[in-house]
């Protein structure tokens, strides 16, 4: 069981180091093609830090709500 403790990003995204989990983006070097999304908040919504994906702040509350406490 790895706890995904050893990490490295980049501006693709982040893995784990000891397992190559993708833990954030598209993962160390572009490891994936899908986009786990990082989301930042701004004033009228959530972009994705990784991939640039927009959400208005409605659409992000619809899908996320409080689960991930950003
Ligand atoms: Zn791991
Ligand atoms: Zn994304």
């Amino acid at each position: 069981m790895c706890d995904h403790l050893r990490r490295v990003g980049d501006n693709y995204g982040v893995s784990c180091l000891d397992c190559g989990a993708v833990l954030a983006g598209y993962g160390y070097w572009g490891q994936q093609e899908t986009c786990k999304h990082v989301w930042e908040k701004y004033d009228s919504g959530y972009e994705c830090m990784y991939c640039q994906a927009w959400l208005d702040e409605e659409t992000w509350q619809m899908r996320f709500g409080d689960s991930i406490g950003v």
